[in-house]
């Protein structure tokens, strides 16, 4: 019988209730390991293990806490290649990308290794004779952390570690489709030294594991990224209990080109941001629009730089584009490109690829020509898809931009200063990127966006001591 993954609950490798196969998207017959599903009760012992584990963990020195840390980012860092193999076997990106996340993931722990160290408040003479004042930060307690499959060990990774940095203990929900990279992230903890509870990873559906956090008052924070439907639902539920919560949700992200832009920087921007990782990046630059002057250079050269782009098993080395995640996301993707040809929008690509393997491959697709308004405009696609939108002036291409229920990642072409500041000063957007893609992104600065797609403090960098730290306000009489 085939070995089974375990959930870890206090320490343990536990078995769960139930157990599911771990498929490769390039080639769903290929099994890379079969990974328990927990229970609810089983996601109510994990919280019950970070409850226990707390009072020990908050109290370490920063030095032991940057200690495991380093040690974890270090192995992380050591076993790059293997276990971006394996990433690239569950999500389907390539695997440079997929070794690049995983040393992303090192980065961010060893970074957090660093704010454990970094540690600071402020001492303050009071308005008040003979009382000083200290405001100091302690941790939030017992973070519940829910990840989505498209980074599966980068955005666990930038949760738990500056959740750990600063003295909280977790529960780590990682999707369903992609248990492998949290479960590997999680031995390396264990096998770092990591105290009993500090750290509990629970695999299994979010309707039963998710929901079971939700209900469980002995989490003192949320931190969720996935789609705009579940962020909701959780900010719902939490708002009830009052639990704190950041929420990182969708994007529909902006990528503008003026023709003053470069070209072949305008085309490399587009063609990377909106396609590479197969386009399931919740930064994707999914609505290119496009300056008038520039329109029909900028899509014969995109035109030709697609056709050209290989789609691919993500472990051959000449492959640029893997499989979609699933057979569902395949089909809700070409539902997309139905709902745009209804719309009499001309479609270059996009067609689902008959593959030896029987893989969910889908060629990348450029929908031309289209309006803001319509549907595929307005909806987050997560596939190799992208719109182009033009425009008459720099005013209605940020008006265009902005025109948009989603602010997470926005971008210009360019070679005008004038435009890139207007730009980075008008876009209703977390992040702004100026000659880049909207996609990509360091791992030392504020993550996130605004309006529907993210909610409370910002992720990464120091920022994040915002969301995994509580103040405390003392005052003291001499
Ligand atoms: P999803 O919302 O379906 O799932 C995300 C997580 O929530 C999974 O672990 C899932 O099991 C869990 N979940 C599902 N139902 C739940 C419930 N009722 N209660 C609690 N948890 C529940 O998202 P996904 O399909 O895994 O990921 C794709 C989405 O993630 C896209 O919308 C993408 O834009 C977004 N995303 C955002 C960012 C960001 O930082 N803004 C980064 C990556 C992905």
């Amino acid at each position: 019988m085939a070995e089974i993954h375990k959930n870890y609950i206090g320490g343990a490798w536990v078995a769960g209730a139930d157990a599911s196969d771990n498929t490769n998207p390039a080639k769903p017959a290929e099994i890379i390991g079969t990974y328990a599903m927990a229970s609810a009760a089983d996601a109510d012992k994990a919280v019950a293990a970070a409850r226990q584990a707390l009072p020990e963990w908050s109290n370490t020195t920063p030095q032991q806490r940057h200690d495991l840390l380093d040690s974890v980012g270090n192995q992380i860092l050591g076993r790059a290649d293997e276990i971006g193999k394996t990433l690239a076997r569950e999500e389907g990106k390539t695997l440079p990308e997929a070794i690049g996340e995983t040393m992303r993931a090192g980065q961010v722990f060893k970074f957090f290794a660093g704010e454990a160290l970094r540690q600071s408040g402020e001492f303050i003479p009071s308005v008040r004779p003979n009382i000083d004042i200290e405001v100091s930060r302690e941790p939030v307690g017992v973070v519940g952390l829910i990840t989505p499959w498209n980074f599966p060990i980068a955005i666990p990774a930038w949760k738990m570690a500056p959740a750990l940095a600063w003295g909280n203990c977790v529960v780590l929900k990682p999707a369903s489709l992609t248990p492998a990279s949290a479960h590997v992230l999680v031995e390396i903890l264990d096998a770092c030294g990591c105290p009993k509870g500090a750290v509990n990873l629970i695999m299994g559906s979010g309707g039963v594991l998710g929901e079971a956090m939700l209900a469980n008052a002995d989490i003192d924070a949320f931190s969720f990224t996935g789609s705009v439907a579940t962020g909701r639902h959780i900010a719902a539920a939490c708002a009830a209990m009052q639990t704190k919560l950041q929420l990182e949700m969708g994007g529909k992200n902006p990528l503008v080109v003026m023709d003053d832009a470069d070209l072949d920087i305008a085309v490399a921007a587009a063609v990377n941001g909106a396609f590479f990782s197969t386009g399931q990046r919740c930064t994707a630059s999914s609505r290119l629009i496009v300056h008038a002057p520039i329109y029909d250079a900028f899509v014969e050269a995109t035109r030709k730089t697609i056709k050209a782009l290989k789609v691919g098993n993500p472990l051959d080395a000449e492959t640029q584009i893997g499989p979609v995640i699933s057979p569902e996301q395949l089909q809700s993707n070409l539902a997309y490109l139905d709902i745009a040809k209804k719309e009499g929008i001309e479609v270059i690509g996009g067609a689902a690829l008959d593959h030896a393997d029987k893989g969910y491959f889908q060629n990348p697709g450029l929908m031309l020509d289209t309006k803001n308004q319509m549907r595929i405009n307005r909806e987050e696609i997560f596939g190799p898809l992208a719109s182009v939108i033009k425009v008459g002036d720099f005013d209605e291409a940020v008006a265009v931009a902005n025109d948009t229920e989603f602010g997470l990642s926005a971008g210009i072409c360019t070679k005008s200063l004038s435009h890139a500041r207007q730009f980075r000063k008008q876009a209703q957007a977390g992040m702004v990127m100026v000659n880049l893609p909207t996609a990509g992104v360091d791992y030392h600065v504020a993550f996130g966006g605004r309006k529907g797609s993210s909610f409370g403090p910002r992720e990464q960098g120091r920022y994040a001591a915002e969301f995994y730290t509580t103040l405390k306000t003392s005052y003291i009489q001499a």
